[in-house]
């Protein structure tokens, strides 16, 4: 069961939800959210990008045996002597996919091509390119090699019985790979995460809906759709919704017997005269925060459900279990949408998707100019971080940081994050970079 606001927020030692901390908005949506417990049988094909449901206990090893790293010539290591050259006779040939079944005695070798597996009682390998050939032998110098070089154990990739993956593991190209390699065509995976979103406010339109005195085009469902895909949801569009009671609880409700979660855009923050966060407090067990970060700040947490008043028993008689969705609210303005995603709807999304925790990797780059950073706040500056010609990295921030200006988001490859207790930032002084391509 996941816990209610009051309970998380109990739990948490000076809680207050009009002056929180990123760290603590963190911890309390971890505490929020919970993975999602069915899985799903899929093709690896299938599996890219999704969370792994099971431990993959290796059923074989690789690889299968040992074998050549390199094409060149196989032998005995033990005839190496310091300072000696090594003369060897070549008896056979071993092809990569055929096993060279021969005796290789004292002085002799085996030509051997990358891969293919090493004859019985050789163990190490001299590349064809260090060798002079004359005939049937083949001249190693002294001192090039020693036993073992150049070949590949078997099980040195994987050993049989032993964990390849673990569950949480989101399988990206290399794992896929890895799972190809053991043979396997199938794996188990959570199912995809289903995340409805729609944006409130009347001065909201959509596409296609013609141009108004006073009224901005929906930007926030299409950053939403980008990074909700980005990450793998399967995602449900509820369009704009307008500020009317009745739209916005039909569009609440639908989310909360359809979705696992639901992002809105706009309508949390106090001052608004609008009836979202009457309908969230309506519907749900809402949190409404005010987070010291910039952009961002406004933001609404917690469970939406469907009334109980709305249930009814299906032909068998039974009543289904009230549906529920967890709620992010975010604020309006396009680019805090995107900030407080980055920085906590992503990682609260990895948790429902099964996924092991993973701590962002920030960079760190010398800033080329003097940044301006009030204590008491987290602040995330768009910027684009490049390499000097002495290899060092450095950080500009990208023009006007208005929390509505997409256009420096679009330009940005990071975000620059100033932490809370952080002030003015000096030229040349590093500073920590959330890399944007990674999310
Ligand atoms: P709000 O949080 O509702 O006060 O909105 C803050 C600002 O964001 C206002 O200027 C809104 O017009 C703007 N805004 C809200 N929703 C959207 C949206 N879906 N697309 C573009 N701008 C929006
Ligand atoms: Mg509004």
């Amino acid at each position: 069961m996941s816990k209610s606001i009051s309970q998380i927020a109990a739990e948490l030692q000076g809680y207050d939800p009009h002056a929180l901390t990123t760290e603590r908005v963190s911890t309390f949506l971890s505490e929020l959210v919970e993975p999602v417990l069915e899985t799903e049988q899929v093709e690896l094909f299938d599996a890219l990008g999704r969370v792994l449901a099971e431990d993959i206990i290796s059923p074989l090893s690789v690889p299968p045996h040992d074998n050549s790293a390199m094409d060149g010539f196989a032998f005995h290591g033990s005839e190496l002597q310091p300072g000696l050259p090594l003369n060897l006779c070549i008896v056979g040939t071993a092809l990569a996919g055929k096993v060279w079944q021969g005796t290789v005695h004292v002085g002799e070798c085996v030509k051997i091509m990358t891969g293919a597996v090493m004859p019985p009682g050789l163990d190490t390998v001299v590349p064809q390119e260090f060798t002079r050939t004359e005939g049937h032998t083949i001249s190693i110098p002294a001192d090039l090699l020693k036993a073992g070089d150049n070949r590949r154990l078997r099980g040195e990739d994987l050993m049989a019985g032993k964990a390849a993956l673990q569950q949480g593991e989101r399988l990206g190209p290399a794992a896929l790979g890895l799972l190809a390699s053991l043979g396997l065509r199938n794996v188990r995976v959570h199912r995809r995460v289903r995340v409805a979103y729609f944006s409130t406010g009347d001065e909201i339109l959509s596409a296609g809906d013609a141009p108004r005195e006073g009224a901005v085009y929906d930007s926030n469902r299409y950053t939403v759709f980008g990074m909700l895909k980005q990450l793998g949801c399967e995602v449900i569009d509820l369009g704009v919704v307008r500020d009317d009671p009745a739209l916005l609880e039909a569009a609440f409700t639908q989310v909360a017997a359809r979705a696992d979660a639901v992002i809105t855009s706009g309508g949390v923050s106090t001052g608004e005269a609008d009836h979202t966060r009457a309908m969230m407090k309506k519907l749900g067990d809402v949190a409404f925060w005010r987070i010291a970060m910039r952009p961002g700040r406004p933001m609404a947490v917690g469970h939406i459900s469907t009334g109980c008043e709305d249930r009814q028993a299906d032909g068998v008689g039974q009543i289904p279990s009230p549906s529920s969705a967890v709620l992010f609210g975010l604020p309006g303005n396009p680019v805090a949408v995107m900030v407080t995603f980055i920085a906590f709807v992503r990682p609260a999304l990895l948790r429902m998707m099964g996924a092991k925790p993973e701590a962002s990797v920030l960079l760190r780059a010398a800033s080329e100019q003097t940044i301006r950073k009030k204590p008491g706040r987290t602040e995330y500056q768009r910027c684009v971080v490049s390499q000097r010609a002495d290899g060092h990295l450095s950080v500009r921030t990208t023009g006007n940081q208005g929390s509505g200006v997409l256009s420096s988001m679009v330009q940005a490859n990071g975000l620059i994050v100033l932490a809370h207790g952080q002030r003015d930032v000096a030229a040349g002084e590093e500073v920590s970079v959330l890399m944007l391509n990674e999310l």
